[in-house]
């Protein structure tokens, strides 16, 4: 089977969601507290995707950027040979879509070839405000990625952006 290494970093503003989806991912968990943890966590998870046929192998190397997520404290370190970025906005908090372009270009900055996936977290939280979904296919569209209406609470579509982000690079 063939396998492919990749480097994936989380993005997106202070608590959207960035450690409990990982978390969620990784070891199916959800934890209220707020983990404020302090330079970077790696992780790393196997998945099986199919690429245009071929069944492939892919290892995920999940960085987590713990504390600093102001958008120029994301250090150069963080995003050095990431081959792709699970960009995360708040479903409750419109204006962390905005963030999500700044974070994308940062990305493409480091990799040109950088793929994304767009998760936009905490779906399960209603009613209140909703971040539009229109903009959110926009963002995607603009950034040739898949977005999904994600949940590290119920565990919904988690799986899926992790997937979808390996699967786009291993085509
Ligand atoms: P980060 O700063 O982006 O890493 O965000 P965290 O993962 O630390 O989460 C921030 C807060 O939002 C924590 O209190 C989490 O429990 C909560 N949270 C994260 N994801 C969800 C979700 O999908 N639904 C709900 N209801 N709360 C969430
Ligand atoms: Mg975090």
């Amino acid at each position: 089977m063939p396998a492919l290494n990749i480097k994936v970093c989380l993005l997106g503003d202070n608590a959207v969601g960035k450690t409990s989806l990982v978390r969620r991912f990784l070891d199916n968990v959800f934890e209220h507290r707020f983990a404020g943890a302090i330079g970077f966590r790696v992780n790393r998870k196997v998945v099986i995707v199919t690429a245009s046929s071929d069944v492939v192998e892919v290892a995920m190397m999940i960085w987590d950027l713990a504390a600093s997520e102001d958008l120029d404290q994301v250090c150069t370190s963080y995003l050095r040979g990431a081959d792709g970025a699970v960009l995360v906005c708040d479903m409750t908090r419109p204006e962390t879509l905005e963030s999500l372009r700044a974070y994308a270009a940062m990305m493409s900055r480091a990799n040109p070839h950088a793929r994304f996936v767009v998760a936009a977290n905490k779906d399960d939280l209603l009613p209140g405000p909703r971040l539009a979904e229109a903009q959110l296919q926009a963002l995607a569209a603009e950034l040739r990625a898949s977005y999904f209406l994600t949940s590290a609470k119920t565990g919904d579509a988690v799986e899926a952006v992790f997937r979808e982000l390996g699967r786009a690079l291993a085509n």
